[in-house]
């Protein structure tokens, strides 16, 4: 902070883009606030976290987890003092200087800021897909497709672009075959993702076809097709459908306030960082309907980062901060978490995972119990477990959580009928009290475990 109240920079938005500006803007001494987003438009880390393995960012020869590479990066930006806000910015004034962020009740004011806020997923709205949103339709192959309800079944994905082709192989690992449902006659994936999906004999490609409507009883069952006429064309009996359609560039807060394109991308000089006001720079996915990857949106959070420090300086605005240490500890990474056995069992721990563990806890404890489902490539899995760990740490013992690896455990989550992660239930007693799906506001489950303590006193 430069005064005790005006920010130096503000970074919106915790992707390539938001972490790498972050991390240049903290080693200038800028002591730089990530706002990374919670909810709206996307998770922190953004689109990375929804994908496997990413094969062409340098450095990773033999390729690296998305949500694994964002951990990284976040890692590294903290690491050279970047302080972080877990939340959505509510609202942004840009019309006078220090520029002010609403965010998680508070308002902040600052010299400079980054938007970095990304693009997210498009749906299609098409009739029936209110009805089986998370009952078969998902916008997340990478996170959903473990479901128990998706193992051996028809599958099929929507898109032509990499996305699509990326999660049509992924979903081959689950499903017994999987659809891919073009609008043109050809694909706009890359050769070499293409080449990968018509090779594979479980995909079978529909050309020339949209989704129509989606028919089921408690479940989606069916996928209608139309021909490129907008006639009916073939009925596919599938119990899974993945979105794969595109992005819309993440601009609400800047609507009327900074120059958009038609699409509504941030307008930037070319080549640069530069937005239509002085001070406000926009980095990645946001200004970019172009080139879209993890390396580009890296590479413009570097320049806006770049350029905001020499705007400051120029201007004489930045209060730099002295870092202490000079070179800083290294970087403090999530762990994964390893099953307990009869052994390694503590009935008191906060936190354990494992199908032994959720047995014990579930029979013998008398406290609030969260039962956390994860799979290993699920990335809002990454976002929400911290989130979880701090609410039992916050209690301070009064509640317990476990978590189950849907790889490692399946039959256990058809048991409790999970059907996508990360899913959390809540239990008392052995009496399921709340479940949700995908990731919350850490005050929501906060607050149903303390409602679930003052009825236990
Ligand atoms: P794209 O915009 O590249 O592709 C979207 C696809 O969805 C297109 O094939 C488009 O059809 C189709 N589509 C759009 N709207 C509809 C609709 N209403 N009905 C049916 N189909 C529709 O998005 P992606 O998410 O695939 O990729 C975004 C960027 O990320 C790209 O630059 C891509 O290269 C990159 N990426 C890279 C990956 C990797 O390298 N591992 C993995 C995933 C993405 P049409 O072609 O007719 O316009």
């Amino acid at each position: 902070m430069s005064d005790g109240s005006i920010e130096n920079l503000v970074v919106i938005g915790s992707g390539p883009a938001g972490t790498t500006a972050a991390i240049y803007a903290a080693r200038a001494n800028l002591a730089p606030l990530l706002i990374t987003g919670y909810q709206d438009g996307g998770i922190p880390g953004g689109q990375l976290m929804t994908t496997t393995h990413v094969e062409n960012f340098p450095g990773f020869p033999d390729g690296i987890q998305g949500p694994d590479l964002m951990d990284r990066c976040r890692a590294q930006a903290e690491r050279w003092g970047t302080r972080l806000i877990e939340a959505d910015v509510e609202s942004l004034d840009l019309s006078s200087r220090p520029f002010t962020v609403t965010v998680d009740g508070r308002t902040l004011r600052t010299q400079a800021l980054i938007l970095a806020t990304g693009a997210r997923a498009n749906r299609l709205h098409r009739p029936g897909e209110d009805t089986f949103w998370s009952r078969g339709i998902s916008a997340c192959a990478i996170c959903d497709g473990a479901t128990p309800q998706f193992r051996d079944a028809e599958l099929a994905v929507v898109g032509g672009g990499d996305s699509a082709c990326e999660e049509a192989v992924y979903l081959t690992k689950y499903g017994s075959r999987v659809h891919l449902i073009v609008r043109r006659g050809e694909l706009r994936a890359s050769r070499a993702m293409a080449d990968r999906v018509l090779a594979n004999p479980r995909i079978t490609v529909h050309w020339n076809r949209q989704v129509g409507h989606l028919s089921g009883a408690d479940w989606l069952e069916a996928l209608h097709l139309l021909d490129a006429a907008g006639e009916p064309a073939e009925v596919l009996s599938v119990r899974g459908l993945f979105y794969a359609i595109g992005h819309t560039p993440n601009t609400r807060l800047v609507q009327e306030q900074l120059q958009l394109d038609a699409a509504g991308y941030v307008v930037v000089r070319p080549g640069g960082p530069e937005t239509s006001i002085e001070g406000v720079f926009a980095a990645g996915d946001v200004a970019d309907p172009q080139w879209r990857q993890a390396i580009t949106a890296a590479a413009s959070g570097c320049q806006a980062a770049l350029a905001a420090e020499r705007w400051l300086s120029h201007h004489d605005l930045a209060v730099t901060v002295a870092r202490e240490p000079v070179d800083p500890v290294a970087a403090d990474l999530p762990q994964p978490t390893t099953p307990v056995t009869e052994a390694s069992f503590d009935p008191a721990a906060l936190w354990q995972g494992g199908s032994y563990a959720l047995r014990r806890l579930y029979h013998e404890s008398d406290r609030p119990l969260l039962v956390v489902y994860t799979s290993p490539s699920c990335g809002p899995c990454h976002v929400f477990k911290p989130q979880l760990k701090r609410v039992l740490s916050e209690l301070g013992g009064a509640a317990q959580g476990v978590e189950i690896d849907l790889e490692v455990d399946p039959d256990i989550a058809a048991q409790a009928g999970v059907t996508g992660t990360p899913t959390v239930q809540l239990f008392l007693r052995k009496d399921l009290k709340q479940q949700w799906r995908g990731v919350q506001q850490r005050r929501v489950v906060r607050e149903a475990i303390e409602g679930l303590l003052a009825g236990v006193a």
